[in-house]
């Protein structure tokens, strides 16, 4: 501080000093008048069950699917609205009945600063362990409520250059040659196939796709090779096929194997099924290569962002996904998308009830706008 202000600085503080009774009188008024007004702007949660119907049949490893169900909730502080979503597919053990439960729990009103993210955030998760989905309906209302009120998209508040976005993956689930033909030709827009492996097919399904299409290959595996030897095989084969990564190529509890294969593998082998929140971070490296974060698994935004950074720092690659979501949570993992060396974020093309615009994806590439907070709009319920 400069001796001239440092001087004008003593006699701000002097005439306080002098004027004492009145500076309590307009702090006390002050105080009062900030608590009606926070009385007045208490938060509201509100929100309801949906179902999202898919284009296709979705088969992985695990099974076959025609819907998924999602909870969309809303925040209000101010008569301004921030939007969230859960989605629940049946594999991650919850559901329309534990989120609702869940959310009934949620005291909203009892915080009247929506600033105070990681004071709230924490009292959502600590009401009870897992319930991540459910979670993450909270924490991506709250982001966005928190956005708009700035009126700075997340991405600029991260100080993340949109320019940064990866291409996304289009999904291909294991099916017959003719539908895995139809989906490539759908898939037209994008530049990197992602393809579910693991049935049995799995040549099968690869050497189709390049009967028609020589973009490059992601594979997810979702857990289904058992024998580690096979899975090094398949590596190798899928090297010569212009395959970029392997996900979750066998049991996420197969530990040894699965730091054996990322090892001896030419791919990058990705934790999915094997990484689920922050603490699991560490704990993966020299297993994978990298690992997929989402939303639904993590609880949000909030630890999306600080598993993403995690990863970086300790050299892993980061992937950034998403299960079968409206444009909600799909333009909220957006957000961070520039911080992913690749991203996986079609599920709202995957469905045929979208009920919000947001990202889209432009020439293959993850596209954000300048909206505040997650970017998007209702267009219909
Ligand atoms: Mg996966």
């Amino acid at each position: 501080m400069k001796k001239r202000e440092f001087i004008k600085f003593g006699s701000l503080l002097a005439g306080a000093v002098i004027t004492g009774n009145s500076v309590s009188c307009i702090n006390e008024s002050m105080e009062k008048s900030n608590r009606i007004n926070k009385k007045a702007k208490s938060m509201t949660l509100k929100y309801k069950p949906y179902e999202l119907q898919l284009k296709h049949v979705f088969t992985l490893a695990s099974g076959s699917r025609t819907t998924t169900p999602v909870v969309l909730t809303e925040i209000e502080y101010d008569s301004i609205i921030g939007y969230g979503e859960a989605s629940m597919p049946p594999y991650l053990g919850e559901s329309h009945e534990t989120v609702l439960k869940f959310l009934s729990r949620v005291r909203m009103e009892q915080f009247n600063d929506p600033f105070l993210m990681e004071d709230i955030l924490s009292y959502i998760d600590n009401i009870s362990p897992g319930n991540y989905a459910a979670k993450a309906s909270v924490d991506i209302a709250l982001h966005d409520l928190v956005g708009k009120l700035i009126g700075k998209p997340w991405f600029r508040l991260w100080g993340l250059d949109p320019a940064k976005t990866p291409y996304t993956s289009f999904t291909i689930g294991i099916d017959t040659p003719e539908v895995v033909k139809q989906k490539v030709a759908e898939a037209e827009p994008y530049k990197v196939l992602k393809v579910k492996l693991g049935l049995g097919n799995d040549k099968e399904m690869i050497e189709t796709i390049r009967t028609v299409s020589d973009k490059p290959i992601c594979v997810d595996v979702n857990q289904g090779w058992k024998d580690r030897n096979y899975a090094l095989d398949m590596a190798l084969w899928l090297k010569d096929k212009d395959v970029v990564f392997i996900e979750q190529p066998m049991p996420k509890n197969l530990t040894d194997d699965i730091a054996w294969l990322t090892q001896n593998s030419p791919l990058p082998v990705i934790a999915d099924e094997a990484v689920q929140t922050i603490n699991d971070v560490l704990n993966l490296k020299g297993i994978y290569s990298g690992i997929n974060i989402k939303l639904m698994k993590c609880g949000g935004m909030d630890a999306a962002y600080k598993m993403a950074q995690m990863a970086r720092a300790i050299g892993m690659k980061v992937m950034i996904g998403c299960m079968t979501e409206t444009s909600c949570a799909i333009s909220a993992a957006a957000q961070l998308s520039p911080l992913a060396h690749w991203a996986d974020l079609d599920g709202n093309l995957l469905i045929s009830n979208d009920c919000y615009d947001g990202m889209i994806i432009s020439d293959g590439k993850v596209t954000l706008n300048e909206r505040p907070g997650i970017g998007i709009v209702e267009i219909k319920k």
